[in-house]
């Protein structure tokens, strides 16, 4: 099994680009690729399940070819490594620390997109959205963080 983590900065702006959709909102976030703080984290759980380093290693910040990239292509890459492995996708549970905007209503969207990038069932993606209770980063709105831990299986 893996565990990833992820932040990232908030600004002024929008959409809110989340979980491999654009959720209308008066803020988003900010980073070297698309900054979908979900995939990251989700793509990080998938390496390190398979040990297979992490997603800073993969695709390095320093390299003009990431910039502004499709954080749904970095997710299906790792997938792949993984795959080349011998290992397959069992279940995901995923949680998005955000005070705004509610997750609720986008739940079932995310999963179906989140299920398509990585060919696998809605059924096998659990998303929790918490807010920060308006205390620290995530509370005062100036970050959005992401958890996610994966279970694989063998495919041998
Ligand atoms: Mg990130």
């Amino acid at each position: 099994m893996g565990l990833g983590h992820d932040t990232h900065r908030i600004r002024p702006g929008g959409p809110l680009r989340l979980g491999g959709i654009d959720i209308p909102h008066d803020r988003e976030l900010i980073g070297h690729s698309d900054a979908d703080v979900l995939l990251h984290a989700i793509t990080d759980a998938l390496l390190g399940a398979a040990a297979l380093g992490d997603i800073g290693q993969m695709f390095p910040d320093t390299d003009l070819a990431h910039r502004g990239r499709d954080s749904a292509e970095m997710l299906r890459a790792a997938l792949d490594a993984v795959r080349a492995l011998g290992w397959r996708v069992v279940n995901l549970d995923c949680v998005v620390c955000a005070q705004r905007p509610k997750l609720l209503p986008y739940r079932q969207l995310i999963r179906q997109r989140l299920a398509d990038i990585m060919g696998i069932e809605p059924e096998q993606i659990g998303l929790k959205g918490k807010t920060g209770e308006s205390v620290g980063p995530v509370g005062r709105e100036e970050a959005i963080e992401a958890m996610c831990v994966v279970l694989l299986a063998s495919e041998m």
